[in-house]
């Protein structure tokens, strides 16, 4: 992996399409949550100014401009409000993709995980290490304060469901279909792209399917994920900003 400052013009020649995950990336990492009983606090992140301006920026550049995160749809509609004519939003990891409007769903989890939320509840409800659950339509976020066995367990006897720790939550997904990866591919259809034209930056276990399906993925955080390039994760700027400012700095098209 090369340093972010190495990268060139030229990396870029065949780039058309920028892949930002979010958290970590475009904002902190860390998820404000609290569920008491049947009322769940969410607070919503905001996305800089900063970082909207660096998007419009790219836009006019003449880069499509697709988000993958494993938040739910209405939340990223919320984040990205400033420049959803543009956007197009692949959310609960790679599950499905809204662009203008428009919904393209890429997996169907129902069947999977039909009595899973309330075995969850059980599992879960009123214990020490739990903070809620994440509204989402086709996987399961569960906010605990650390790993909890009792979540695991329950995961491991339901037939092809994984979990996947992010260091502030379980996503429940199903095995190897329901990736962040299988929404790249279908963004890609949709947009006519191949491997080539796409760049892509990930910080997170769950963003590394998707640097594979990228050629030219980054990663924002070296210690959990690979890419061809890497952002150093110090300082007060975030991931994407430091790789905005550089694509933004060179001569490409
Ligand atoms: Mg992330």
């Amino acid at each position: 992996m090369k340093p972010l400052n190495q990268l060139t013009g030229r990396d870029l020649a065949k780039i058309k399409m920028i892949v930002f995950d979010v958290d970590g990336v475009l904002v902190p990492r860390g998820t404000k949550i609290k569920q008491e009983g049947n009322t769940t606090t969410l607070a919503t992140k905001i996305i800089a100014k900063k970082q909207i301006k660096q998007i419009k920026a790219l836009h006019k550049k003449g880069y499509l401009i697709n988000i993958s995160s494993g938040r739910g749809l209405y939340m990223l509609q919320a984040m990205f409000r400033e420049v959803l004519p543009f956007v197009s939003l692949t959310y609960e990891c790679g599950s499905a993709t809204w662009y203008q409007g428009r919904l393209y769903q890429h997996f169907n989890s129902f069947k999977y995980t039909l009595d899973l939320f309330q075995k969850l509840q059980k599992a879960v409800m009123g214990k020490k290490d739990f903070k809620g659950f994440e509204p989402k339509e086709f996987i399961v976020t569960v906010h605990c304060k650390k790993r909890m066995k009792q979540v695991e367990a329950t995961v491991k006897k339901e037939k092809g469901l994984t979990t996947i720790w992010n260091g502030e939550a379980y996503d429940i997904l199903v095995k190897h279909d329901q990736t962040k990866a299988l929404g790249l591919r279908r963004a890609m259809k949709i947009f006519k792209l191949k491997k080539e034209n796409v760049l892509a930056i990930g910080d997170n276990y769950n963003d590394q399917e998707l640097l594979r399906e990228a050629g030219l993925p980054i990663s924002a955080d070296r210690t959990r994920v690979k890419g061809k390039f890497y952002i150093p994760l110090r300082g007060q700027l975030l991931p994407a900003d430091l790789l905005m400012q550089k694509i933004l700095s060179l001569e490409t098209k």
